[in-house]
């Protein structure tokens, strides 16, 4: 299938300046789309000037969530090339959250083509002050005008770009994290291993009432027995503890990160324990109190790494390494920055030239 361009006659002028992007404030010129119609499959991609999508007001996705997403980055390097980071990761989990959604599965290499296109169309948004990056958006939503609940049989999925600043413009900065006892974000055989939208909606209150207290984002507790660690709102987490790497294995509601596969892999490449396993909130605790629990790190496209310097755990606050970024979390860092925007030599095969 080939993508037709069409590209607009009134491009926007760029953000002006590069060190105050945020997350998520600025759109590109273009977009792409797809439609899948029952009986037709996938069909008419097209990259078109960045617009509004009209939507029946009875469309499914406003109604059931009927919606998939994921996340990933394009990286300017210092000699002009552009990079995307494992973007194989990101197609094949959409297609895991697909097939759990009732949605129809997309061809993978097909889509990292008609990222790569897009990205191409509009490289000249791509930014290039330190640190900063164009963040790639593709979602699947259902349109159906039908308010019944089943899966839609119209479906649109679509891709966007957002020019995105260094998430820490003063350098690693550990956040405050609050750890949620009343909330529960997943449980087994629900959709936390998805990126869906209704994930998200469910986090919404715990973290606007952590954000109230002075905390960046919740660490969720398991659903059943509020016991086991799960992860934080949009990041998954590591624990190192006397001298081990330690993070919650993967068992159906927590969100598979492509950074956390990442982060395994380069500590297996440095002879590091990393252990993937059930740990329990007490074990942390106990942990802190034998002076044992050096460092916690959250995981995610958008921070990359991002120290943890307080948890706070009902009475209890767990101030983590003096509040100071620890030496494992600087490292990973660097590792996974230095092949991001291609500055260390790419032995993992994990970057893919857009
Ligand atoms: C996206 C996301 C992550 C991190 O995944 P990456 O692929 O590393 O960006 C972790 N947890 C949740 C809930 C997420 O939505």
């Amino acid at each position: 299938m080939s993508i037709p361009v069409e590209r607009t006659l009134s491009p926007k002028p760029k953000p002006a300046d590069q060190n105050k992007l945020g997350f998520g404030n600025y759109y590109t010129d273009h977009m792409f789309l797809m439609n899948y119609d029952e009986g037709e499959g996938w069909h008419n991609p097209r990259i078109v000037p960045y617009a509004p999508i009209a939507l029946d007001p009875a469309a499914m996705c406003l109604h059931y969530g009927q919606e998939v997403f994921e996340g990933l980055k394009a990286y300017r390097t210092q000699d002009g090339k552009t990079l995307l980071f494992r973007p194989d990761r990101n197609m094949a989990r959409l297609n895991l959250s697909n097939e759990r959604l009732c949605i129809p599965p997309i061809d993978e290499e097909f889509a990292i083509e008609a990222i790569k296109e897009l990205v191409k169309v509009d490289a000249d948004w791509i930014p290039t002050a330190d640190g900063t990056s164009l963040y790639i958006r593709p979602y699947i939503f259902a349109v159906d005008a039908h308010v019944g609940v089943h899966p839609g049989k119209h479906l649109i999925f679509a891709v966007i770009l957002s020019p995105v600043g260094a998430y820490y413009p003063e350098g690693l900065n550990p956040v405050k994290i609050y750890v949620e006892n009343t909330y529960v974000r997943a449980v087994k055989g629900g959709m936390g291993f998805t990126k869906t939208g209704g994930n998200y909606a469910s986090s919404l209150k715990a973290q606007d009432e952590a954000e109230k207290l002075g905390y960046t984002q919740v660490l969720w507790l398991d659903g059943v027995e509020r016991k086991y660690v799960e992860e934080v709102g949009t990041m998954n987490v590591f624990f190192v503890i006397d001298g081990k790497v330690v993070t919650p294995a993967l068992q159906g509601s927590i969100l598979g990160g492509v950074t956390r596969a990442s982060c395994i892999d380069i500590l297996k490449s440095w002879g590091v324990p990393i252990e993937e396993r059930p740990i329990s909130i007490d074990e942390v605790a106990a942990a802190y109190d034998a002076d044992k629990l050096s460092e916690v790190f959250g995981s995610g496209t958008a921070a990359v790494i991002s120290p943890v310097g307080e948890l706070r755990w009902g009475d209890k606050v767990l101030s983590i390494n003096g509040g100071k970024i620890g030496a494992v979390s600087q490292r990973l860092y660097d590792a996974l920055t230095g092949l991001q925007w291609g500055k260390t030599p790419d032995t993992f095969g994990w970057t893919v030239r857009c």
